[in-house]
């Protein structure tokens, strides 16, 4: 009924224009997907409420929406040109906070001959719709009927979720994330959406500054400059992958330096999320004492304490309301590269970007330093992991016979994924060894997060991670050390029985200390994977502050990973 008049329809299709016709490319060019476009399409809506109630004004309200539309609608379209990416929040975060040179290029005129005819295309555009408007009449009959039906289309689901949880926010939070994708909104919930995190961070931050330093931090005496490299890989299980056992060639490049790597057989995440399960590897917390990362330094404060100059590079999104305990631990590094400003997960960003800064970060001499990289790794969707040339496997080879065509899809594209981030550690293991040349020792150590479950389990039909019902795949994670040959505490390393040993990664700290040569009061020997006073773990799961903890099923050292992921 909206568009039997010709009027509302033109003046339909101008603001559709102005407020999803970047969204409209962004879902074309294939960098996300076309949820923003649809929201973008509902908030076209909105704007003609005021065009069926005051019908006698429909070139001057038009022409009003429609120059404020456009001119909120510039940025977006412009940084689409020329970055082909999205504008959000994060990037706001990557302008504004990052201490780096690299954000230097967000702010250069990029005055391009295309930039210049698509913004003139942009504007002629809708020039043109609005010059077809014609002045109307009287109020149609149906207008405040049709703009009720509008207004409850954007406002319904916001308010009913305000009065379901009795909470303002609540629906707040619903419109803030259907509007933030379109002009005019976009730029101001972007900016009042990263003043809200960036406090956040912030705060965290002031209270993670305040913890005193471990007692007594030592160091083994290191004759040479040295560099340590942690990867933290991203929703990757080892059931998955080529280097330990999986039937599918998805680590073609680490295999073929297999003899270089120490491979440790049965690590396990404590927790199948990214900033649980990080915010106990990275500090002292663990499933037992969840809390202890308030109150005890964290891996990155304990090395900055060792005299080491620490950078993060992340291509994980920093500023969404999830990440803030992660980006604050970013924040605790000396400098920090962050590469991601996409706004949904569901978005192109990949993991070759951390290679460039990473490079550039060896090359600089510091006597002990630190590089932390997080990667994008396997997660979901999996299809936006890897580029186009990364499409090897296509067809239901090496899988069970009894998975339909859509499980094999998803499984083909992980596997893909897999093979992509195979290519990605690889190339950071090869940057450090070549940057070893100059008198050096170094050491770089692999893990991912967690684990993700991808049908592996029977009856082989859920894909992705659930604390509640957890799952081997969900937990195992590979676990992987690369040293230069001339790494002073090598021989920690050399007894290949400790590669089998049972291990709850939320221990890391202990183990990297020790490979290090790091130790202080509060250093517990038991819990170092590489000791000879290793306790073995017990993998406690489930959410540690719902007094839920179980045991890990089918955690039963092997070597054969698949064979327990499919019991
Ligand atoms: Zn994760």
């Amino acid at each position: 009924m909206v568009f039997t008049n010709r009027n509302t329809r033109l003046s339909f299709l101008l603001f559709w224009y102005l407020t999803s016709a970047t969204q409209l490319l962004i879902g074309l060019s294939g960098t996300a997907s076309f949820e923003g476009f649809k929201d973008a399409t509902i908030t076209a809506f909105l704007w003609l409420i005021p065009v069926l109630l005051f019908p006698k004004y429909i070139k001057s309200i038009t022409a009003g929406l429609g120059a404020m539309l456009w001119l909120f609608a510039l940025p977006g379209f412009g940084y689409f040109m020329i970055y082909g990416q999205e504008l959000t929040q994060s990037l706001m975060f990557i302008i504004f906070e990052s201490n780096q040179s690299e954000s230097a290029e967000y702010f250069q005129n990029y005055i391009s001959t295309g930039l210049v005819l698509g913004y003139l295309i942009f504007t002629l555009v809708p020039i043109y719709i609005w010059s077809k408007i014609e002045r109307s009449q009287a109020i149609r009959k149906k207008a405040y009927l049709t703009s009720l039906i509008i207004f409850l289309l954007i406002f319904l689901t916001p308010v009913s979720r305000a009065i379901q949880h009795n909470d303002i926010s609540a629906g707040y939070k619903n419109i803030n994330h259907h509007l933030s994708v379109a002009p005019p909104w976009q730029l101001g919930f972007g900016y009042v959406n990263y003043q809200r995190e960036l406090k956040e961070v912030e705060s965290h931050l002031l209270s993670l500054n305040k913890i005193p330093p471990l007692n007594n931090l030592k160091e083994a005496k290191k004759t040479l400059p040295t560099t340590v490299v942690l990867v933290i890989g991203e929703s990757t299980t080892r059931v998955h992958m080529g280097l330990y056992d999986y039937q599918r060639d998805t680590n073609p490049k680490l295999s073929s330096i297999k003899n270089e790597l120490t491979t440790f057989n049965n690590v396990f995440a404590s927790r199948p999320n990214t900033i649980e399960s990080l915010q106990q590897v990275l500090t002292f917390a663990d499933q037992e004492h969840p809390d202890l990362y308030k109150t005890n330094p964290s891996l990155i404060a304990m090395m900055k304490q060792a005299g080491y100059k620490v950078y993060w590079i992340t291509n994980q999104q920093t500023l969404t309301k999830r990440n803030t305990m992660l980006t604050t631990f970013a924040k605790q590094a000396d400098e920090q590269v962050f590469l991601n400003n996409a706004r949904s997960q569901n978005s192109y960003s990949f993991d070759e970007k951390v290679l460039a800064p990473y490079a550039k970060k060896l090359a600089i001499k510091d006597e002990k330093k630190l590089i932390i990289v997080h990667l994008l790794g396997t997660h979901m969707k999996y299809a936006y992991r890897y580029p186009a040339s990364y499409n090897y496997f296509k067809d239901a080879k090496g899988l069970s016979p009894a998975l339909s065509a859509n499980k094999v899809k998803f499984i083909n594209e992980y596997d893909n994924a897999v093979r992509y981030n195979d290519h990605i550690v690889y190339q950071l293991i090869q940057g450090l060894k070549n940057t070893n040349k100059n008198n050096q020792q170094s050491l770089l150590v692999y893990f991912s997060d967690h684990g993700e479950d991808v049908y592996d389990t029977k009856p082989h039909d859920f894909k992705g991670r659930n604390e509640g019902a957890p799952t081997y795949p969900m937990y195992a994670i590979p676990f992987v050390v690369w040293h230069s040959l001339n790494w002073e505490s090598a021989d920690k390393l050399s007894d290949p029985a400790i590669r089998k040993r049972q291990y709850d990664n939320a221990d890391f700290i202990y183990t990297w200390s020790d490979l290090l040569g790091l130790s202080y009061d509060s250093y517990r020997d038991d819990e170092s994977i590489l000791s000879k006073n290793f306790v073995e773990d017990t993998i406690l799961v489930g959410n540690p502050y719902e007094k839920t903890l179980t045991v890990l099923k089918n955690t039963v050292r092997s070597e054969n990973n698949q064979a327990l992921a499919t019991n």
